[in-house]
């Protein structure tokens, strides 16, 4: 037996109830009658003529490459598009989106966090501006259907069998990380093909790269053309480690500095240290005036930030520099510290930077990190 929302098989989440075998996997979203025809939302009828896009910059020529093969094979395959941090990955599957909508079929954005489905849905109003984009993530879930739907994964459990294209942005993030079942009802929401678009590719997409079930582009490049920052490792005892952090920061005072911490509670202790040299501040996933903060650093009020991994993705503070305090902590993987890397040298005017990795001990994730950055500046393309 499967769930056919989930695709759950596993006997033990399946019981008998009154109407019918129910799966308790992935009850919380809505009961479905497991060996019943699935209700399929009727939505609307894609619109003609939506799929005209106006881009903000012209694509460089590996983007295009990557771009072109994208919109190229999606109708026969599904693809991964693995693009480094600030390779502008949503731009490249603008074709796909838009010979998707000429041929009036469905497309779907779907994405982990709710404050990116809301930027997202903003961006992608202002670039297919005949098209209807809706937005349904919490607090916003009247209006359901349009020619491109951007929704978190959350959300597509109102879709079974709806959409003809799903993008699925993030697949490395918290909460779609390996959640079985966000991952069994994204899958299900769309009958046709899907785009993974990720910066770190999780086991699920190596398996299929092996299998060749997927057609797998790379893009290794940023569109200004620079390399990107290979970070540095320092490995030493706690105490020392501090040492050499206060040098780091007096040697880089002139930048905005992030100094990534595992913990709220090293967040804290660090900021009480810290402020007894420089001025400073600093955020975790407990800070009520989040953006308060964020603002105030990007206006330069203060230069030195300590953060938690809350501020690992989605942040583009301009030339700023990095140090990730305790590089080697369990709460860090391979693919935090390459989004908090990734943050550095991501924009034209500041395409260069310097990120520190401070550890207690060697560490696998920390080497494998350094190893992909050497590896995507060597090889800025890979198509499959
Ligand atoms: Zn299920």
């Amino acid at each position: 037996m499967q769930c056919p929302r989930c695709l759950n098989e596993d006997d033990s989440y399946f019981y008998l109830g009154s109407k019918g075998w129910m799966c308790r996997k992935c009850i919380s979203f809505k009961r479905v009658l497991i060996l019943e025809e699935q209700d399929k939302p009727i939505g609307i009828e894609p619109k003609d003529d939506c799929g005209e896009y106006v881009l903000r910059y012209p694509l460089t020529s590996l983007q295009q490459i990557v771009s072109d093969q994208c919109a190229k094979l999606v109708l026969e395959n599904d693809i991964l598009i693995e693009a480094i941090c600030g390779a502008g990955k949503t731009e490249l599957v603008f074709a796909t989106i838009a010979k998707m909508l000429k041929m009036k079929k469905r497309v779907c954005f779907a994405i982990s966090r709710r404050q990116v489905v809301l930027e997202l849905h903003q961006r992608l109003a202002n670039t297919f501006k005949e098209a209807k984009v809706v937005k349904v993530c919490q607090g916003f879930s009247d209006d359901l259907y349009g020619d491109i739907v951007v929704c978190t994964t959350h959300q597509c459990y109102r879709y079974y069998q709806y959409f003809d294209c799903l993008i699925l942005d993030e697949s490395d993030a918290f909460p779609y990380k390996g959640n079985d079942v966000l991952a069994g009802i994204v899958r299900t929401s769309c009958k046709g093909h899907m785009v993974y678009l990720t910066a770190t590719i999780d086991n699920y997409l190596k398996q299929r790269i092996k299998d060749k079930s997927i057609v797998h582009l790379q893009l290794n490049a940023r569109p200004h053309g620079y390399d990107l920052p290979v970070p540095k490792k320092i490995i030493a005892f706690k105490g020392i480690l501090l040492g050499i952090l206060i040098k780091w920061i007096y040697e880089h005072m002139e930048k905005p500095l992030i100094i990534f911490v595992p913990t709220i509670q090293i967040s804290k202790q660090l900021y009480y240290f810290l402020h007894l040299f420089f001025k400073c501040d600093y955020v975790n996933s407990k800070s009520l005036n989040l953006d308060e903060k964020i603002n105030r650093f990007r206006k330069n009020e203060y230069k030195l930030l300590i953060a938690t991994t809350i501020l690992e993705r989605g942040v583009t503070i301009e030339n700023v520099n990095i140090c990730v305090f305790m590089a080697d902590h369990k709460v860090f993987d391979e693919a935090s510290l390459i989004q908090m890397s990734g943050r550095v040298g991501r924009t034209f005017k500041y395409p260069e930077g310097e990120c520190l990795f401070l550890c207690t001990k060697q560490s696998e994730q920390v080497d494998e990190c350094i190893k992909k950055s050497q590896k995507a500046n060597a090889n800025k393309m890979f198509v499959v």
